[in-house]
């Protein structure tokens, strides 16, 4: 990899002081650089004040400073939910979302571009799989909106582009950053997964303090593998199995994802059967009435909402439903999709 298609934040430690060497920097200055971008989260090398011009001149000559430029922004400024499009140094697309609730700001990041994992609901699957982030493309969505944001951001959740555990590595080692380096609270950052067995296996014996959301959708196996592809590989039973093994590795709650879909899983006895399903595992679910994506799916009606939560209200677990922000610039859960090269 030539320095070109690299940026400077995605150089390690002994790659950044090689690079002042041979510049003729003096060792000081890495402290100084690295404050500037991870507690100041500067844009460009000119925000840099107490480095002098000649030096920062030639650091822009060698290489961009972040791995991620920021291509479009949707939704305005007094708006709950912006979406971010980032274009990579190779010149693939991604995008994260901004949003704002009470007392919290959450970004929505992606773990790689495009999705190998096929949910017939979700956007993000019809790009195909493209490529992993890297773990410093993955910690660049946050550290560009941690910039741009008009409150500091309190919770990281890996629910954007991609199955964070299909790029395993470079998702630990970004959430592990984030939590070290840039302080954000092991409670605060949310992995999700669709149903990758042994990486919820992994993740469990790994002992990270991580939270762990699992996108479950469908409360049989035969309806799962139906939009769920993902169930063809791993089985509703491994997946509820390794679900236990958690908890029971970690005694942390699993939030079970739930996107209700019309005239699939939306009925009271699917609510029965999810309460069943369930029994006995520590956890909350989060009900997600479907953002439409002008596909084969639907959101249920109001009412059918209603009776499928009236029946889940009889659960013995939490039940919260998440009636997704930034649907009209398609910023919702599930509507992240861009064209492969823009
Ligand atoms: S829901 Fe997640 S895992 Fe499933 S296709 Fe979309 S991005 Fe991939």
């Amino acid at each position: 990899m030539t320095n070109k298609e690299k940026s400077f934040i995605g150089l390690d430690k002994i790659e950044t002081l090689s690079l002042l060497k041979r510049i003729g920097a003096e060792t000081f200055r890495y402290e100084q650089i690295q404050n500037w971008i991870f507690d100041n989260f500067c844009e460009n090398w000119e925000e840099m004040k107490n480095i002098p011009k000649d030096l920062r001149d030639k650091l822009s000559e060698k290489m961009q400073l972040h791995p991620l430029q920021i291509n479009h922004v949707s939704g305005s400024e007094n708006e709950p939910t912006k979406k971010f499009l980032f274009k990579t140094i190779s010149g693939h697309s991604l995008e994260s979302v901004l949003m704002y609730e009470k007392n919290r700001t959450t970004v929505c990041i992606s773990s790689q571009i495009g999705c190998a994992v096929d949910c017939k609901f979700c956007a993000t699957a019809s790009m195909g799989f493209i490529k992993n982030l890297n773990d410093y493309e993955i910690i660049d969505q946050v550290l560009h909106l941690e910039r741009l944001s008009k409150h500091k951001i309190t919770n990281i959740v890996f629910m954007g582009m991609g199955e964070p555990f299909l790029n395993y590595k470079n998702v630990i080692k970004a959430a592990k950053f984030l939590n070290h380096k840039m302080g954000f609270g092991a409670r605060r950052i949310t992995i999700s997964t669709a149903g990758i067995v042994p990486k919820i296996r992994k993740i469990a014996d790994e002992e990270h303090q991580f939270k762990l959301a699992i996108s479950l959708n469908a409360v049989t196996e035969i309806e799962r593998k139906k939009i769920m592809s993902v169930t063809n590989t791993y089985s509703l039973n491994e997946l509820i199995d390794s679900a236990r093994y958690y908890y029971q590795k970690t005694r942390r709650l699993i939030t079970f994802e739930y996107v209700l879909l019309k005239g699939i899983n939306d009925s009271p006895s699917d609510g029965k059967k999810l309460i069943s399903l369930l029994m006995g595992l520590e956890c909350k679910v989060n009900i997600i009435p479907y953002n439409e994506i002008g596909g084969d799916f639907n959101r249920p009606d109001e009412i059918t909402i209603k009776n499928f939560l009236k029946e889940l209200r009889k659960a013995p677990f939490n039940v919260t439903v998440r009636w997704s922000k930034g649907t009209d610039i398609n910023a919702g859960c599930g509507q992240l999709a861009v064209e492969a090269i823009s």
